[in-house]
């Protein structure tokens, strides 16, 4: 197969992080280039302040990553494939579900593989802890996700705007976990959604879903977590308890604990190969369609006013 050219839309904190070094290290792609409109790019890779400059310069790629805030994401990728072009888009997917939809649709029309990535589906405890729970009868589950947003999102403007999802931003990685590994679907019962005064997207969450068993499952996220932080999924199963911490990487069942340090990146840019190469798409709305139910059926509190 030849190899794929790559190039990044959006160079922000999770496009540097992340995307460069996992391409940087899979044989499957070269870096071709970073559409941004403020930040200068990488020294010797091609760059362009817009997708469409990138698009009207010929064949420079074959697919693009776009790590830009949500809001943008939909006109990026329906440019993009339009062209042809793959894309793997970060999550969320989209700032809403039927733009998601459409671009599925885009995609099937064009032969291009749309890969929507969940990166916490490729931490190293997910997939064994799925496995593990396949043939259990699912008691209750807790999800916490508790952390300080000045740490890890210093001075993101887009994230408390609408389609910036504020703490679901996280929470939305904790649903893509535990939509993956449960065995059974699970919907929402009820949820609080704290916003704080001067911001439109929540600071907190307290939800609670229940399985098609009628197992409970508790979500509590916040945002104004300083010292410790907490991303933590626990299941209560009728063989005992498994629990994955630090965001699926640790996990611990009834017989010990499976430490693994796999990062999830690489796992992500291994299946967009996967995907290309067998010309299919992965699209899973599930953890965003859940997001949009707490948005449908929460009750709101206005909470102190938050500034960066
Ligand atoms: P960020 O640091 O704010 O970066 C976003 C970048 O998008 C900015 O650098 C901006 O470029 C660029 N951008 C905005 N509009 C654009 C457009 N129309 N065309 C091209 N580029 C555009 O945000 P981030 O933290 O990297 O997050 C981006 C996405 O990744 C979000 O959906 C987030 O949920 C997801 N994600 C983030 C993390 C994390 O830890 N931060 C982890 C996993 C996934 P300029 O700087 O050039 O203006």
């Amino acid at each position: 197969m030849d190899v794929i050219k790559v190039g990044i839309v959006g160079m922000g904190k999770i496009a540097r992080d992340q995307h460069l070094p996992a391409i940087h290290g899979n044989p499957d792609f070269t870096f071709a280039a970073t559409v941004s409109p403020n930040d200068p790019g990488v020294a010797g890779i091609a760059h362009y302040k817009t997708l469409d400059a990138l698009l009207a310069d010929g064949q420079v790629v074959d697919a693009v990553a776009l790590c830009t805030p949500p809001q943008v994401r939909y006109d990026l990728a329906v440019a993009a494939l339009a062209r042809g072009l793959h894309v793997f888009l970060e999550k969320p997917p989209g700032a809403t579900l039927a733009e998601v939809v459409a671009l599925e649709e885009a995609a099937a029309k064009t032969g291009a593989t749309l890969f929507a990535g969940w990166h916490s589906r490729f931490a190293a405890g997910v997939a064994p802890a799925k496995a593990w729970l396949a043939d259990k009868r699912i008691v209750r589950v807790s999800i916490v996700w508790r952390e300080d947003v000045r740490v890890w999102h210093p001075g993101q403007a887009w994230i408390w705007e609408p389609g910036g999802l504020g703490v679901f931003d996280p929470g939305i990685n904790a649903l893509s976990i535990a939509t993956e590994i449960l065995p059974n679907a699970f919907f929402l019962s009820s949820a609080t959604l704290s916003t704080p005064a001067n911001r439109a997207a929540p600071i907190a969450a307290d939800l609670a879903f229940r399985d098609t068993t009628g197992a409970p499952i508790s979500m509590d996220l916040d945002w104004r977590q300083t010292g410790p932080q907490s991303w933590d999924v626990v299941v209560e199963t009728d063989a005992g308890t498994l629990s994955l911490a630090k965001g699926g990487a640790v996990l611990t069942l009834p017989d010990g604990v499976q430490h693994a340090d796999d990062e999830e990146y690489p796992g992500l840019y291994a299946r967009f190969a996967t995907l290309i190469h067998e010309r299919r798409s992965e699209v899973d709305t599930r953890p965003l369609q859940l997001v949009a139910d707490a948005y449908l059926r929460a009750r709101r509190e206005t909470v102190e006013a938050f500034d960066d």
